[in-house]
């Protein structure tokens, strides 16, 4: 049987040897494909063509094809791709208007995804429904961004790991993947303007911690004490609250940065003003932000977002306590299933239906 070609991005620049090129033209390689987004060895145009014959013969460039896109009105788009075995990952990209008047610029965010499903089964999580499937490679991980960025047909101005997977049980490809971000001859994404969220994998935040880069990290929480975050949350099995802040205060002491507390109100099961408390005795202490987000319902899921009032009573609560920054984000996109892994599911649970995916051209 023949064996596939290596995809070119999935390694680490320091192993880019390429038949041992010259460094100018492996820096010319890279630029192609990092700075201008060029995924097919043909088009890299100051290359000579028996070159890029020649890497076209050993290398594969493209990590996956674009198999359906949608847009809302507020012009959050989302990307279903295929990667090439076939398994189909997500990410969203979201638009927002920074800036006064005079001065006003629209800023990109992209949503990625690390893994294909999940293997840490909250509860409430359209990710996790059918466990893991596999880990991302390092180049499915910076195709989703070179190609958001192609679509965008401009730069992408942040990056936030909170689509599928869970970004640190995949730090082996995720690493050599921020290298090449980070890299000003990469992708040149600043560190400040990555975060990487975590439902707490307590060993692994400790291994971030040591990770150069200025990266900044969200931490799940979603509930105020172990025995509410047990019930929707099995990893604090695991990890207890306690653990979880140990590991955080160890990455805030490294970094001098402020992390954030994400947390999904949901109705009935953390949307207490008790709970509202906790969160901001722990945000005090941890000085951390809060991002308050209503719940994004997820078909065949019973779980439901609270009242608006419930929602702004629990906003209030937390603010009113003096936790250090609070936000209430009401999720772009909410119409087109944000939440990381809802279109997949909907595509998945149509395909075994036996129901034709149209793909768009
Ligand atoms: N696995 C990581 C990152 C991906 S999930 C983590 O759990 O942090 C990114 C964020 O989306 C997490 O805070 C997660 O709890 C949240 N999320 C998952 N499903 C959601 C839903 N249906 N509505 C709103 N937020 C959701
Ligand atoms: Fe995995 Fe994050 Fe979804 Fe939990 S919320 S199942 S950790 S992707």
């Amino acid at each position: 049987m023949k064996v596939p070609k290596p995809l070119l991005i999935d390694l680490p620049f320091s192993e880019w040897k390429l038949e041992g090129l010259p460094s100018y033209r492996i820096a010319q390689v890279r630029d192609w494909i990092f700075a201008k987004g060029v995924l097919d060895f043909e088009d890299m145009s100051n290359l000579p063509l028996s070159l890029r014959t020649k890497l076209k013969d050993e290398y594969h460039l493209t990590p996956m094809d674009l198999a359906k896109e949608q847009g809302s009105f507020d012009t959050t788009q989302k990307f279903l791709w295929k990667l090439r075995d076939g398994q189909l990952i997500e990410s969203v990209l979201i638009r927002a208007t920074e800036g006064t008047q005079g001065v006003r610029a629209t800023r990109l965010t992209l949503c990625v995804s690390t893994q294909v499903g999940c293997g840490l089964g909250c509860k409430f999580c359209a990710s996790g429904l059918d466990g893991l499937k596999r880990n991302l490679s390092t180049g499915e991980i910076l195709g989703q961004i070179i190609l958001a960025r192609t679509k965008a047909g401009k730069r992408i101005d942040n990056l936030v790991f909170m689509g599928m997977g869970e970004p640190l049980a995949n730090l082996s490809a995720l690493i050599p993947a921020l290298d090449q971000i980070l890299s000003p001859q990469g992708l040149g994404i600043g560190a400040r303007h990555i975060t990487l969220s975590t439902s707490g994998l307590v060993p692994k935040i400790l291994e971030l911690a040591k990770y150069p880069a200025q990266i900044r990290l969200a931490i799940s929480l979603h509930g105020g004490d172990d025995e509410t975050r047990r019930k929707i949350m099995p990893i604090n099995d695991r990890y207890s609250i306690n653990e979880l802040f140990a590991a955080c205060q160890t990455f805030i002491k490294q970094r001098k940065k402020m992390i954030t507390l994400e947390y999904i109100l949901i109705e009935g099961i953390n949307d207490d003003l008790k709970q509202a408390e906790l969160l901001a005795k722990h945000a005090i202490k941890l000085n951390a932000k809060v991002n308050l987000i209503p719940y994004n319902r997820v078909d065949g899921l019973d779980w439901k977002r609270p009242s608006i009032t419930q929602i702004e009573a629990f906003h209030k609560r937390v603010s009113q306590l003096k936790a250090p920054r609070v936000t209430l984000r009401m999720e772009k996109g909410h119409d087109i299933e944000a939440a990381c892994g809802q279109l997949r599911l909907r595509e998945n649970t149509a395909s075994s239906q036996g129901v034709k995916i149209t793909d768009l051209p």
